[in-house]
């Protein structure tokens, strides 16, 4: 039986959110147990500063549409309301002194973000701010190693499990570092982006739900962008 909270935050751009990213969601909060599953758009991802992102509000307006009936999904504008720069370590310190002790703090992402981990600022702190779930991603691997870093983690492989996993194992000084195979969702936002631009519009409704459809053809998003 679980006795404390577990709040879980997903980063990402969400340009626009897909079936992957709510895929993910209502997957892993079950999994976990979580009481609260958070997407926390990112002002402008630290790493994706070179191309060129839709507006903070339409992100976030096609997530609340997306979102609007899963009780525990939710959004944190936590970090598209300060100033540009925001780095994950500063969010997770952030969410971190303001739960209590009884909350456990999970950070989720895919395996083609935890392959890239160590170019993450301040990665080492990072890893000892909350546990870490890593979803497999089509074309990706997990590696389950130590990935050569210096520093400790432990990696619980859950790969396989689809129930429920009740009580984690206890927390130690080292981060946890949770990688499961409960999603395998071949979907991307660039892919999103191409079919809209495009005007595909059945491949767009098998990758984003029709609402978040709906919206960005309103709105007119993508339509000049050019992707290759
Ligand atoms: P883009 O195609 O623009 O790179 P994306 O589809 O990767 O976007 P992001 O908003 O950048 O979407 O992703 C946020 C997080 O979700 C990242 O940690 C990413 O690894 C993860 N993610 C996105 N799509 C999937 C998926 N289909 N399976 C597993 N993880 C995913």
């Amino acid at each position: 039986m679980k006795q404390r909270q577990r709040i879980a935050i997903y980063g990402g751009t969400f340009d626009p959110v897909h079936n992957g990213h709510l895929e993910i969601a209502r997957r892993v909060t079950p999994l976990f147990e979580l009481d609260e599953f958070l997407f926390l758009p990112a002002l402008v991802a630290p790493h994706k500063q070179a191309s060129r992102v839709s507006s903070s509000l339409h992100r976030y307006a096609m997530l609340a549409i997306a979102t609007m009936r899963d009780p525990r999904l939710a959004i944190s504008t936590f970090e598209l309301e300060r100033p540009s720069g925001q780095y994950t370590v500063d969010t997770l310190v952030r969410f971190r002194s303001q739960l209590g002790e009884s909350t456990d703090l999970f950070f989720v992402m895919g395996a083609d973000s935890w392959v890239e981990i160590t170019t993450w600022r301040e990665w080492r702190r990072l890893l000892t701010l909350a546990n870490f779930i890593v979803v497999t991603r089509p074309g990706y691997e997990v590696p389950t190693g130590d990935l050569g870093l210096e520093t400790s983690f432990t990696v619980v492989d859950v790969r396989g499990q689809t129930e429920p996993l009740g009580s984690l194992p206890p927390s130690t000084e080292a981060a946890r570092v949770f990688v499961t195979d409960v999603v395998l969702t071949d979907v991307s936002a660039t892919a999103v982006r191409r079919a809209a631009h495009e005007g595909r519009r059945e491949e767009l409704g098998q990758l984003v739900p029709y609402e978040v459809a709906d919206y960005l053809r309103k709105y007119k998003l993508y339509r000049n962008s050019h992707e290759t």
